[in-house]
């Protein structure tokens, strides 16, 4: 048994739709037992929230899931017509209908429970689930919405629930990268990776396949394959991490541009300092990254810290008001900034890694601003027009190219 599951490219106009039948029908046929997840046409679940920001100001988070959870029902019984067309029986099955249980969180609903009988029985009947991706029904038997990206979520859930043997997500690339194909084009595709390393990836700003899901995945035990729906070709497994002879030092170098950074300067150097300054950014929901403070001189420290570009200034609003109270000299903002972080679950036990990335981005001229580090991530803070001369140095340096992998 496998849960695939098709992102909106994947499943983008009929064309593409019949295209996935196809390729579902020729597993039922050889005698897999699919349970399939689609996520909403193309951009339609972006077009649905743009529409409803023209009608509305308030955007009711009932109403919103009920709009958006449509897009996915439109694709399921789409491709469910697509395949009684090939002779295979399908039945689609919106998230409450698939025993999808969820808190009441409208927008960003998290699952409570799973109970797939329904599910089980169409597999019992040798018919083919069309799930709807990123929704589910509240324990109030509301519909919700799982967010941006749930139609993972979902798949995952799916598949912990049914016991399959493996989540395949198709999408519209070939699987994860050692790189951003855009920015390096000799980026390899990466056939393995560890559920760590994607986590770490997913933190350094890979998008894709949502962290969440990642999340899910590895606590709960379910192999991913991360995949294409446009050429069909094996792509990259996100599975437990093998052993650790055969663990690449370095698997991918990835850059992010969504953070700014904030210094506040001449802080004095007492204990209860950075306890209030970080308090009231919570306080406003700020998302603080990294954080960094110097070592003291007479008496004062310069604390650093990065947010995403959208909290930058609510973030600096709050510590300005702080200013006086703290005894803060001054606050500087810096939108301007990029972190370039490379990972890899070898570089627990090869020394060497940190002075390696260094040195690479010294022969480049690069000034390094801030630096970070997991057990299995090292991330500096460079100008943000330095990230892609930094991620292509990267790459190279720790050897990633490949020959022919796309
Ligand atoms: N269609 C939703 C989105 O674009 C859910 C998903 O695809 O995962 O976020
Ligand atoms: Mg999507």
């Amino acid at each position: 048994m496998l849960v695939q599951k098709f992102g909106g490219s994947s499943v983008a106009d009929a064309e593409r739709i019949r295209n996935v039948a196809d390729y579902v029908a020729r597993a039922h046929r050889r005698g897999d037992q699919p349970v399939v997840v689609v996520s909403a046409m193309g951009h339609e679940t972006d077009d649905l929230i743009d529409v409803a920001a023209k009608v509305s100001r308030t955007l009711p988070g009932r109403e919103m899931d009920m709009l958006i959870t449509a897009g996915e029902r439109k694709a399921m019984a789409l491709l469910c017509m697509a395949l009684h067309d090939l002779g295979v029986p399908a039945d689609s099955f919106t998230g409450s209908q698939a025993g999808i249980v969820t808190n009441g969180e409208h927008t960003k609903a998290k699952i409570v429970e799973m109970r797939p009988d329904r599910l089980r029985a169409a597999l019992q009947a040798g018919r083919v689930p069309v799930v709807g991706g990123a929704q589910g029904v509240s324990v109030d038997h509301e519909i919700t919405f799982l967010g941006r990206g749930g139609s993972d979520t979902t798949a995952v859930a799916l598949a912990k629930a049914l016991d399959a043997d493996a989540c395949e997500l198709y999408t519209d690339v070939p699987g994860v990268f050692s790189a951003d194909p855009r920015v390096v084009p000799r980026a390899r595709r990466l056939s393995k990776v560890s559920y760590e390393e994607m986590l770490e990836m997913n933190a350094a700003g890979c998008p894709k396949p949502a962290m969440r899901s990642v999340e899910f995945a590895r606590t709960h035990g379910v192999r991913l394959h991360v995949r294409s729906s446009f050429t069909w070709e094996p792509g990259t497994w996100i599975e437990q991490e093998g052993n650790a002879m055969e663990q690449a030092i370095i698997s991918a170098v990835v850059s992010d541009q969504s953070e700014a950074k904030l210094t506040v300067a001449g802080v004095p150097d007492r204990p209860g300092i950075a306890a209030r300054l970080f308090r009231a950014l919570a306080d406003h929901l700020v998302n603080v990254d990294m954080i960094e403070q110097n070592v003291s001189v007479q008496g004062t420290t310069d604390i650093s810290f990065t947010v995403p570009h959208d909290d930058l200034g609510i973030a600096r609003e709050v510590v300005a008001n702080l200013q006086d109270e703290i005894g803060a000299r001054g606050v500087h903002a810096d939108p301007d900034i990029a972190t370039v972080s490379i990972v890899g679950a070898g570089m627990r036990t090869h020394p060497g890694v940190s002075a390696t990335m260094f040195e690479v981005l010294a022969a480049e001229g690069i000034n390094i601003e801030m630096i970070s580090t997991s057990a299995i991530r090292l991330t500096c803070v460079v100008r943000a027009d330095m990230a892609d001369r930094s991620v292509v140095a990267l790459h190279k340096a720790f050897g990633l190219e490949g020959e022919g992998n796309l």
